[in-house]
């Protein structure tokens, strides 16, 4: 899920570099295996202890949105090693400074559908407070220079290693399907920059265009052992807007040589909270709020302007555009009928590159997908739940529902857990939180079996 910030780190620990390769070396020794008939549970069992511990370096081993340099390094060696031909750095950013980490893996067998998975790179700067024994410690700057701590806490290594395990899976299966294989590495998804920075650079041109796209995130509610998932919209999309409110500044003790853009503010606040309540269906869901105000430097001033910085959630791109409309048509309204002149008339700001479009999970597809997992970890496993509000970048990929694609949910949490907050009422830590702790065998096992199954479903012979 997404965070949106900019941090940059700077220092790198050395120890992380060995255990990198350390990871790498134990895993080119075990890689591509000659075990092409065995079931896939055997297949895993086989492969689990090696990938905790994957799992466990990569969590040791957090990086920020956009510098995801050495996760990117360590997935594309893994895929390499499994016969995949891979491309690196794949992406542009419209920051031109930044190097875009993204990683392309195409691994071929015989004419069939093009299937891609993704996995996304990239740690919060958070400082990890589980006490878990491979907890991270690492620290790095952000652009203020403030040193940060890095966290996986919102489970993307859960998702690299998945991806991983998946990869070895096929590799390993290849009698049991046809067609083209392709897993990318996608960084920044965090700040939502990685998917637009990907596609920027030519994905669906420089390498076989999806006929289906899969992904899986951990979920901090639901019991590791469990896949769960949405029909349809399944998270918001995410548009960051600024309102610039313009007045006309002057002295505190005479209004009546103003135009009060901080009154202004207000009312424009409060006017906006009518576009969902009197403008909007009931039955298209979709959020806005305010999230900062800026304005003015002291009692006695009346400032020039005020700035309102929002986030509108919702599922539907044309609810989206009603929305927008409605902000400047609200803002210019209330500015006019103060008397600001159209010249100073508010001044609304989309900022694209912090805003992520609805993900919506083909409904045929997800279909598809979670009997076949159903198949593969018990039916009673697979568990429909409702969408939320939060956004991801992944739906971007499927370029407006023109690609199918589904990304469900994998539980990663102990199921005492679970249990235990059910009954006291108390809540779990949530994705993002310090406290976030994933299980990690089970829900890998869990990760992998359901992404392999989903994958052979949509390509098998
Ligand atoms: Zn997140
Ligand atoms: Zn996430």
């Amino acid at each position: 899920m997404e965070y949106l910030a900019t941090e940059i780190p700077r220092s790198r620990k050395t120890i992380m570099k060995k255990r990198f390769l350390l990871l790498l070396l134990i895993s080119l020794v075990a890689a591509v295996p000659a075990i092409a008939q065995q079931p896939l549970d055997a297949l895993v069992d086989r492969e689990i202890a090696q990938l905790v511990s994957t799992y466990k370096m990569l969590h040791a081993s957090p990086e920020l949105s956009h510098y995801e340099e050495k996760t990117s390094a360590f997935l594309a060696t893994q895929l390499r090693a499994l016969g995949f031909t891979v491309t690196e750095r794949v992406g542009k950013y419209e920051r031109t400074d930044l190097i875009a980490y993204g990683v392309v893996a195409v691994l071929k067998n015989g004419n069939g559908p093009t299937v891609w998975v993704r996995t996304d790179l990239d740690g919060l700067p958070v400082e990890e407070k589980t006490g878990v024994p491979y907890a991270s410690k690492v620290k790095t700057r952000n652009e203020a220079g403030q040193e940060v701590s890095v966290m996986h806490a919102c489970g993307h290594d859960v998702h690299i290693t998945s991806m991983i395990g998946t990869a070895k899976m096929l590799a390993a299966l290849k009698d049991q399907w046809h067609g083209t294989l392709v897993i990318i590495g996608q960084p920044a998804e965090e700040t939502v920059t990685g998917a637009r920075a990907m596609l920027a650079d030519g994905l669906y041109t420089r390498f076989p265009r999806p006929d289906f796209i899969l992904a899986l995130h951990d979920s901090a509610d639901a019991e590791a052992g469990k896949i769960t998932y949405v029909p349809g919209y399944a998270m918001a999309s995410s548009t960051s807007v600024d309102v610039v409110v313009r007045g006309l500044g002057g002295h505190g003790s005479k209004p009546e040589a103003t135009k009060d853009p901080v009154v202004i503010a207000a009312q424009i606040i409060l006017a906006l909270q009518t576009i969902i309540s009197r403008e909007n269906s009931p039955l298209d869901p979709a959020v806005v709020t305010i999230g900062s105000i800026h304005g003015g430097t002291k009692r006695n001033i009346i400032p020039d302007e005020v700035v309102l910085q929002l986030t509108i959630r919702t599922y539907k791109e044309e609810v989206r555009r009603h929305i927008l409309t409605a902000i400047e048509r609200i803002a210019k309204g209330i500015a006019a009928g103060a008397g600001v002149p159209d010249e100073r008339a508010p001044i609304l700001k989309v900022i694209e590159s912090e805003s992520a479009p609805s993900l919506y999970n083909d409904p045929q597809l997800t279909e598809r997908v979670t009997a076949a997992i159903g198949r593969a970890i018990g039916a009673d496993n697979v568990v429909k739940v409702p969408p939320m509000m939060a956004s991801e970048d992944f739906g971007r990929l499927s370029l407006d529902h023109q690609i199918p694609a589904v990304m469900f949910w994998l539980g990663a949490i102990e199921p005492s857990k679970v249990e235990a907050s059910r009954k006291s009422g108390k809540p779990l830590p949530s994705l993002h939180s310090s406290l976030f702790g994933p299980l990690p065998e089970p829900t890998l096992r869990t990760g992998v079996k359901a992404m392999t199954s989903a994958v052979l479903e949509l390509m098998k012979k």
